[in-house]
């Protein structure tokens, strides 16, 4: 496990198809069907902005933990089709050593797959604060247009898990919330349902297995894609990791990237382009992702490393 923070991927052996906020994506020499190299960064964004300096660790720990998630999920909703195949590169991908050094932990190979172009949300409570869904539930008594129960408190549980879908932004842009109609109209009739179906189950069955380790996961982004050629959907991208989702402690506080929004808050930095966090922040932010590894995984992540 290289121990260096990797703001930018330096891979030259394959060509690189696309960069996110966080990942970088290449593609694998043609198998039987199109695969991914999904390689994750040390690379954090708040607010839609990616910050200067990165947190050690966090490429292999997101990775980890989505490749435990597929597992579980796989394991817990029927039916569930899912983009991961296995973690590293295929044996023969054509990687240098340093390479695959570079990538160790951080990198898995996933199904090319047609993604949708909507966020599918999970919510069950509202964020603590700074958070649309709330302003628009004090303004209309509805998320995302959805009609809600008045009197709802901040962080209060909904009655259900509701999916709240936005739109799937270009890189710079900011998502925008839709309602579960909108979504239809942009992924069209035949897909929207299943896509609903399955990020309700995938966030029923992951904030169960989450909330018997102690943790609540108010809110999750997922991403699915389209087999063309078998016309089925695929649960896809990094799936339920501190980046894509609120999770409280159920006993003390928030296990995401919490700390790193309120600093950039407090500091009038919210949005703005080029911050660099200070070490207390980027400490703090790892230890809360590495707290959240452990529990989800009932391992600690020395060991999950060196095994590596
Ligand atoms: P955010 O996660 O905040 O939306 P981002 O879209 O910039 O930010 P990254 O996580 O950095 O995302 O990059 C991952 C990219 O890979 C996303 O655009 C995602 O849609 C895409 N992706 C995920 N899984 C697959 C897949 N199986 N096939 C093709 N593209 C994929
Ligand atoms: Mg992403």
């Amino acid at each position: 496990m290289a121990s260096e923070v990797l703001t930018s991927i330096p891979l030259t052996s394959l060509p690189r198809i696309a960069k996110g906020k966080v990942r970088d994506l290449f593609a694998l020499p043609d198998g039987d069907k199109p695969t991914l190299l999904f390689a994750t960064s040390d690379r954090i964004s708040a607010y839609d902005v990616i910050l200067k300096n990165g947190i050690p660790t966090k490429g292999a720990i997101l990775t980890l933990i989505s490749a435990k998630w597929f597992e579980v999920l796989a394991s817990r909703v029927p039916g569930l089709k899912h983009h991961f195949l296995h973690l590293g590169p295929p044996p023969s991908s054509g990687l240098t050593q340093e390479e695959e050094q570079m990538l160790r932990g951080r990198s898995m190979t996933v199904r090319r797959l047609k993604i949708f172009p909507i966020e599918a949300i999970g919510k069950l409570s509202f964020p603590l604060w700074g958070s649309s869904a709330w302003t628009e539930y004090q303004k209309t008594q509805t998320i995302h247009d959805l009609p809600q129960p008045a009197g709802l408190a901040q962080c209060e549980r909904l009655p259900k898990p509701i999916y709240t879908p936005s739109t799937k932004a270009e890189l710079g842009d900011k998502d925008i919330n839709i309602s579960p109609d909108e979504a239809r109209k942009i992924v069209g009739d035949k897909y929207a349902s299943r896509i609903e179906e399955l990020a309700l189950a995938c966030y029923n069955a992951g904030a169960a297995y989450a909330e018997e380790r102690g943790i609540i996961i108010a809110d999750t982004k997922f991403e699915f894609g389209l087999d063309e050629e078998t016309d089925e959907v695929y649960l896809v991208d990094e799936v339920l990791t501190p980046d894509s989702s609120r999770f409280w402690s159920k006993t003390d506080y928030e296990v995401d990237k919490q700390v790193l929004r309120n600093w950039l808050t407090e500091n009038g930095l919210k949005g703005k382009d080029d911050v660099e966090m200070p070490a207390e922040v980027v400490e703090k932010t790892k230890a809360r992702y590495t707290e959240v590894f452990e529990r989800l995984t009932d391992n600690s992540l020395e060991d999950a490393l060196k095994k590596l």
